[in-house]
């Protein structure tokens, strides 16, 4: 097989720049489980303070910040309501399941977004022969959706709804950043209405390893027991924080690169033969390629595509992600157009 030139796949495939792997050689470092590690406390802090929150602590993944905030908010026998498209849903092995003994209740949505008034029929009534609802999950901006924002209305219906009941917010913000660059809208103010939020480093903010959970001082406290139960207190990872902390100094801003990349790519696209893009719902920094020709479908192209040292993963047979990251470039956009037409041509 051909080595991958442009890797479209993901945005987890960003590796470390010479600037943040500097960072990382410089880094001071102590035990963090005895809360000495003077860059992970540091980058604890701004992540809280970023998101207006009380209190942060670093993992070692999407997925664990993700599981430590459901173990931390429910008990078991529960009930969670997310977007049947999410990633706690689909990515995370059943790990609400295994690890918090609750039943997640799907809600099929529009791009991502769930419609106030399913989530409404879906809370359960308080008797004896339903689990309690006690969180509901919003994932922003939405990965499978293809980069979608959730529209911070909706977020706001919800998070009156979930008060009105006495249901917990938590938010799945892998991605979130790309929301905040692409919208304007500050990240404190997307993070005022969860009870939690959690923060993807090792994605388009380009650092190696590591998320960030935030939330009041006293559900910290608890994440932080779950954290140390499933294996991820760890000790010197300031050298990890550290480039973590990088991120939120050089990698943020850029994050508009990216977004504009994916407009140019889908409006290339869009005016090929055999693939179809809908410009519309390009609001981040991916694009859904439907594919729609005699010849091919998103597993073929794909194929074909890594012949000419693109990578590009198929979501189903027919379509295919394309996720645009720090490590392309513009020109790259225009050569991806290119091969796309000499394929299909
Ligand atoms: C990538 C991602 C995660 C975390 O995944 P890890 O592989 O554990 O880092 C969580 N939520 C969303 C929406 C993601 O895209």
């Amino acid at each position: 097989m051909n080595p991958i030139v442009i890797d479209l796949r993901s945005d987890t495939v960003t590796k470390p720049t010479p600037g943040m792997r500097m960072a990382m050689f410089r880094a001071e470092v102590g035990d963090d489980v005895y809360d000495e590690d003077p860059t992970v406390n540091e980058l604890q802090k701004r992540v809280a303070s970023l998101l207006g929150k009380e209190d942060a602590l670093f993992v070692a993944s999407g997925t664990m910040s993700n599981q430590v905030a459901i173990k931390s908010h429910t008990q078991p026998g529960q009930e969670i309501i997310c977007e049947s498209e999410c990633h706690i849903f689909n990515y995370e092995a059943s790990g609400a399941a295994f690890h918090s003994l609750v039943q997640i209740r799907p809600i099929k949505g529009r791009a991502g977004v769930m419609d106030i008034d399913e989530i409404k029929s879906a809370i359960r009534p308080d008797n004896i022969h339903a689990g309690k609802t006690s969180l509901i999950m919003v994932e922003n901006t939405h990965n499978r959706a293809g980069g979608t924002i959730y529209p911070i209305s909706e977020i706001e219906k919800l998070s009156e709804l979930a008060k009105s009941r006495g249901i917990l917010l938590h938010l799945d913000g892998a991605r979130l950043m790309n929301a905040v660059v692409a919208t304007g809208i500050p990240a404190n103010k997307w993070a005022g209405y969860f009870d939690s939020v959690s923060v993807c480093f090792s994605k388009g903010l380009g650092a190696p390893v590591g998320s960030v959970i935030s939330g009041s001082a006293e559900f910290i406290q608890k994440a932080k027991r779950y954290r140390k139960i499933f294996g991820g207190a760890m000790r010197q990872s300031g050298i990890l924080a550290a480039a973590c902390i990088y991120a939120l100094d050089h990698h943020i801003d850029r994050l508009a690169e990216d977004h504009q990349n994916a407009k140019e790519l889908a409006l290339g696209l869009s005016q090929i033969q055999g693939v179809r893009v809908e410009m519309e719902s390009v609001d981040t920094n991916m694009v859904m390629i439907y594919v729609r020709h005699p010849k091919f479908n998103a597993e073929s192209l794909s194929a074909a595509l890594r012949e000419h040292g693109i990578g590009m993963n198929p979501v189903n047979s027919e379509k295919l992600r394309a996720v645009t990251h720090l490590d392309i470039t513009n020109p790259q956009i225009y050569e991806t157009v290119n091969v796309f037409k000499q394929i299909l041509k």
